[in-house]
């Protein structure tokens, strides 16, 4: 609530209380550029447009200020370089030893401390998230990887002469999650070079003392298609061109990875990152108890996978056979055979075959499945084994920082999702990260902006209601029962009629024409929907969504995974009791959707934030081509408007960013009490402070009142004078 001073028009004026020379308040024109940089909160720019809010952002960017609170928010811009001391450890002791971290500069080990510190305070939720939010590219697992070193470097701090050695591997082994995740879900994409193509929720439990005492890692929704198919100019995982630039000569005779090897998986190879550190990656799977001998195998798998991906078939004469091996992968498959320990007439026949059972008695027939089916059932092989492996690395890796919950009492959450896409061509894997990303946005708006206004409702604060823009319509388009984008997919799967993706259109239109989110591209031959998302509209493809969310595995790849003799793979395709190599049994078992599996996780998470105290960390893009120090308006301007920031950032400004309970209140500001004739607990002279039933209200001005207040005390005990108090 801005103050009108001297005659000044209200709106042109912005308050700025700096930190480092309280008492003093600097007021600035929005047109005055040299000191827009000084406004480290963005609920203090008056008025709080996009523009305005994009001038203040923008000329901190160019002063090296990257982190500036919004509300309940902290807005991070990436700088796209290196930046000195920006996450040095004794900016971590800085955050971690002041008083009142936040009278420090904005800055995400603020947001660290504070969420530490509410665990302490013990005030209910006790537990904490901290969720990261933001587009391909913004810096979502930068920052996350920096608040885990801010939580391990606390707990190195803390190491107690009796508990020093669980305190110091448990958050070694926290740390090491990274490379390992990275390497294997990590890749380089049009938009980041390190982009995380899975989502991840990481709980920082903590024992009685609130030291680390344990983690665990959820994960979400893999794009596993990556291994078998990559988009031009994209790679694969990080892993596949680790093993193949840095294994040892010995390992590239064990791997069958020869020096300059070609593989069609393996694209744009020649592109060096630094993501691409083989030994970092050994390093970190050794500490978090994966020994030489398994990462060997699992190595040898995974050359086993680039080696499947360069067979080739081609049309047999006769359609009766099955297809036929192009002459140059005959050596293909017998590699990929050996390194995967099948049997190669075993491995062909799963790929080329297809087993039928069909007639009364359940007969089973053999059919030669054409060539585009083989490379289906090729790239379905793949993709079924790196998904599993991955999924077994991850419970390898929370075994390792396990646990029982008896050894924690709270935790710290944070959450790192793949950030809101929009593509030329979108399908079944852009619905989903869209639709997680909307899930955030409502937990953004039920926790926030409806929270905080319906508060002021219930503790009798005059108030007038901001409007802001609710999800819930395209959620319920999405996801919602009976009738939805998702329910009608699920629909098509379980009816398993042969895809015609017009009538499926048609169907889709008619059945959701009420929702107003829903349309589709007429201009378009390709059968396709449009959802009018919170960050903007999507076209999705129908083509092929409804044998993605069937996600089928065929029986016979499965039998054959299940026979292999390789450790691994018989570790990741146990065979079933009672189901060995029983095709019948495995074709008629049940089909969990992958939209339904989706969508299971993603409440399962979303109770587990509910439960929590939600921080929230705007990552924002300054450029689209990853560029140092390159700030694009456009750019930021649409990250900002899709993120409901200007909205958060109004509600805060003309609401009251500080609220105390009465006790707290009357405690702190003692000092500054002069007996009231009407009420001996409440503090006089509070011009900018409310107080409703439970809790003292205070605007950010009536808050720096008083510390001003107080701090002129205090100076005045110690003989100092102080200009410009309040
Ligand atoms: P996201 O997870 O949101 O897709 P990343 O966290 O992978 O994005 O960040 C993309 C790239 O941006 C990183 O690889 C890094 O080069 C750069 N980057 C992100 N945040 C920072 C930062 N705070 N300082 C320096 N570089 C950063
Ligand atoms: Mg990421």
């Amino acid at each position: 609530m801005p103050k009108q001073e001297n005659g000044q028009k209200e709106d042109s004026v912005i308050q700025n209380d700096l930190s480092e020379s309280f008492g003093e308040e600097v007021r600035a024109f929005l047109g005055d550029e040299e000191k827009l940089h000084l406004f480290d909160d963005l609920t203090k720019v008056n008025p709080v447009t996009t523009t305005t809010v994009l001038k203040c952002l923008q000329a901190r960017y160019r002063v090296n200020l990257f982190y500036t609170n919004a509300g309940c928010s902290l807005v991070a811009l990436n700088p796209f370089q290196p930046v000195s001391c920006l996450y040095s450890p004794e900016l971590m002791r800085e955050y971690h030893g002041a008083l009142r971290p936040q009278d420090l500069k904005p800055h995400i080990f603020a947001v660290a401390e504070q969420t530490y510190r509410n665990v302490q305070s013990q005030r209910e939720p006790v537990n904490q998230s901290i969720i990261v939010s933001g587009e391909s590219g913004a810096g979502k697992t930068w920052t996350s990887r920096c608040l885990m070193k801010f939580y391990a470097s606390i707990a190195a701090s803390v190491i107690s002469p009796k508990a020093n050695e669980t305190v110091e591997r448990i958050e070694k082994r926290v740390l090491d999650s990274n490379p390992v995740m990275e390497a294997f879900g990590n890749a380089c994409t049009l938009r980041n070079n390190n982009s995380s193509r899975f989502g991840k929720y990481i709980q920082l439990q903590l024992d009685r003392s609130h030291h680390l005492s344990s983690a665990s890692i959820q994960t979400f929704l893999l794009e596993k298609t990556r291994v078998a198919y990559q988009a031009p100019n994209e790679r694969n995982f990080h892993i596949f061109y680790q093993i193949t630039k840095g294994a040892t000569a010995e390992e590239r005779l064990e791997w069958n990875l020869p020096e300059g090897a070609d593989f069609r998986w393996l694209p744009n190879s020649e592109r060096n990152l630094d993501e691409d550190c083989f030994e970092v990656t050994r390093d970190a799977m050794f500490h978090l108890g994966i020994d030489r001998s398994t990462q060997n195998n699992i190595f040898k798998v995974l050359s086993g996978l680039l080696h499947l991906g360069n067979i080739q078939f081609s049309n047999p004469v006769d359609e009766a056979q099955p297809c036929e091996l192009e002459d140059k992968t005959k050596d293909f498959v017998k590699t990929a055979g050996d390194l995967l320990k099948i049997p190669v007439e075993e491995l062909l026949e799963s790929l080329r075959i297809r087993t039928i059972t069909a007639g009364k008695q359940q007969q089973i027939f053999k059919k030669p499945c054409s060539r585009a089916e083989c490379e289906t059932r090729r790239d379905c092989l793949a993709k079924a084994i790196y998904a599993k492996l991955f999924e077994w690395l991850v419970l390898v890796i929370n075994e390792s920082i396990y646990a029982d919950p008896s050894a924690w009492t709270s935790f710290i959450g944070l959450l790192d999702v793949y950030g809101f896409e929009a593509f030329p061509e979108n399908s079944l894997e852009q619905l989903c990260i869209n639709y997680a990303n909307e899930k955030l946005q409502q937990h953004f708006v039920a926790h926030y902006l409806k929270a905080q206004q319906e508060e002021y409702a219930a503790e009798g604060l005059q108030w007038s209601f901001i409007n802001y823009q609710d999800n819930q319509n395209c959620l319920e388009l999405i996801e919602a029962n009976p009738l939805s984008i998702f329910s009608l997919l699920n629909e098509e799967c379980r009816l398993n009629r042969p895809s015609n993706t017009d009538l499926f259109q048609t169907r889709i239109e008619k059945a959701l024409s009420n929702n107003q989110c829903l349309s589709r591209n007429k201009f378009s031959k390709e059968p396709n929907f449009i959802i009018s998302h919170y960050a903007g509209k999507v076209c999705y493809q129908l083509a092929a969504m409804v044998e993605k969310n069937k996600d089928p595995i065929p029986p016979e790849l499965v039998n054959v995974l299940q026979n292999s003799k390789d450790p691994l793979l018989q570790k990741l395709f146990p065979v079933a009791e009672g189901n060995q190599n029983n095709i019948k049994t495995q074709n008629r078992a049940a089909v969990v959707t992958v939209v339904s599996k989706f969508k299971g996780s993603l409440e399962h998470l979303m109770q587990l934030v509910n439960s929590t105290t939600p921080h929230y960390i705007r990552c924002i893009k300054p450029n689209a081509g990853c560029k140092a120090m390159t700030f694009q308006r456009e750019e930021v301007l649409s990250q900002l408007q899709a993120c409901g920031i200007v909205e958060a950032i109004t509600i805060s400004a003309a609401g009251f960013p500080v609220r105390i309970p009465f006790q707290s209140f009357t405690e702190r500001y003692e000092i500054l009490r002069k007996p009231c004739p009407s009420n001996k607990n409440r503090v006089c002279d509070t011009s900018n402070h409310h107080t409703a039933k439970n809790k003292a209200y205070l605007d950010s001005a009536a808050s720096s009142a008083f510390c001003n207040l107080l701090h002129a005390i205090l100076f005045s005990e110690r003989g100092w004078t102080l200009e410009n108090t309040i």
